[in-house]
């Protein structure tokens, strides 16, 4: 398989996360340090109201379609004559996010991220954001800063407004749930169902990574509860850190498909591995998938930190999940709009029957398709 290079435009974000004086991808010290070392502010001082006006001090709408944000009973939204596409994810610590790992900014950065994601997903535009917090007592008031922090990059970097939210205590850990909302032309939405035989199944960016970070950051967390003082190897991981800790919505890639003039049939984002993704739009399409072991885009680093780890890189790419990429499918007359573009990759196509779910490997066998995602509700872990 040739490695694909290409780079998302993570690195000119990880850029902006590190120029206010932190070390973005450092280990983290472990929650308990971490808090420990932090000025603690108890949010019993502050109160609910005081909180949350320190969390969205200075907030200024970015979008034209917010008439009213933070600090009324509920924000205004003008749809400007646009569809309104909604969508809401929840995060839980210990299910979703583990914070000996994730550092507090990076989490608020991701939790709006994926929810940005799923409007992209969409075709839709991201424009405003919720978010709804459920924290216990372990937390002070500077935690939540780095939290807010991250969440109001991701608001920045994206353009998106935070319009409101709601704060409450939990007996443990910490929840998140973002809604995030988006406009569209009623004539360019997308959903899952839209693929028929023979549309070309395309990917952005790359696969894997961000489950690869996962895996490097298991290892580092098992090293460092074994041994305390000992120092990370994290060096040259850069990149799959970057992706599991602070991935990206594929904004551009919306954009540029309208400015190629094309329109998906159908489209997912990948959170839960590519194989699994392929059959929501398959069985949302009623359609089979045909796919290629061979063009399926890889970074040339997962594919050589999978081998280092005895596992195979196509079934990371395949089942990995969390990439936050866009899947979709398009016409065949639509090829030539994107042939070269840099960042897609078209993996495979639709088949007449239903549910045919194929994997056509580089040796030339076909063997069925098959979907090791993410399930929280099943294994309350990752699957291998
Ligand atoms: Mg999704």
């Amino acid at each position: 398989m040739t490695p694909w290079t290409g780079k998302s435009r993570t690195c000119c974000i990880e850029r902006r996360l590190a120029t206010d004086g932190e070390q973005p991808l450092a280990w983290p010290k472990g929650l308990a340090k971490y808090l420990r070392e932090m000025q603690r502010t108890e949010i019993s001082e502050l109160g609910e109201f005081g909180l949350i006006r320190r969390l969205t001090d200075g907030l200024a709408n970015q979008q034209s379609s917010t008439l009213r944000g933070v600090g009324d009973d509920a924000a205004v939204i003008d749809p400007l004559g646009k569809r309104v596409v909604v969508t809401t994810d929840m995060l839980c610590e210990g299910v979703h996010f583990d914070l000996s790992y994730a550092p507090l900014k990076h989490l608020g950065y991701k939790s709006v991220v994926v929810n940005l994601s799923d409007v992209c997903a969409m075709n839709a535009k991201p424009t405003q954001v919720v978010v709804g917090l459920g924290i216990s007592n372990r937390f002070s008031v500077e935690a939540l800063d780095e939290l807010y922090a991250g969440i109001r990059l991701a608001c920045e970097v994206y353009g998106v407004d935070l319009v409101g939210g709601d704060t409450t205590s939990s007996p443990s850990g910490l929840t998140l749930a973002i809604t995030a909302i988006g406009l569209v032309d009623a004539e360019a939405v997308v959903g899952r169902g839209g693929a028929s035989d023979g549309d070309l199944l395309v990917v952005s960016g790359d696969l894997g990574a961000a489950y690869m970070g996962l895996q490097i950051l298991e290892r580092e967390k098992s090293v460092f509860q074994a041994a305390p003082t000992a120092q990370p190897e994290l060096h040259g991981f850069e990149y799959l850190l970057e992706r599991q800790l602070k991935p990206e919505a594929r904004v551009d890639i919306v954009r540029e498909l309208a400015e190629l003039g094309v329109k998906p049939t159908s489209m997912i984002d990948v959170s839960d591995g590519l194989a699994s993704e392929v059959m929501h739009l398959g069985t949302a399409s009623q359609v089979g998938f045909k796919v290629y072991e061979d063009k399926l885009p890889v970074d040339a680093k997962v594919y050589e930190t999978a081998r280092a780890f005895n596992l195979d890189p196509t079934l990371c790419m395949l089942s990995g999940g969390e990439d936050y990429e866009l899947l979709f499918t398009i016409k065949q007359g639509d090829f030539e709009n994107i042939r070269n573009h840099p960042k897609l990759s078209v993996i495979g196509h639709a088949v007449e029957a239903p549910d045919a779910f194929t994997l056509v490997t580089k040796n030339g066998p076909e063997v069925p398709l098959k979907a090791q995602g993410w399930d929280s509700f099943q294994s309350g872990n990752k699957t291998e």
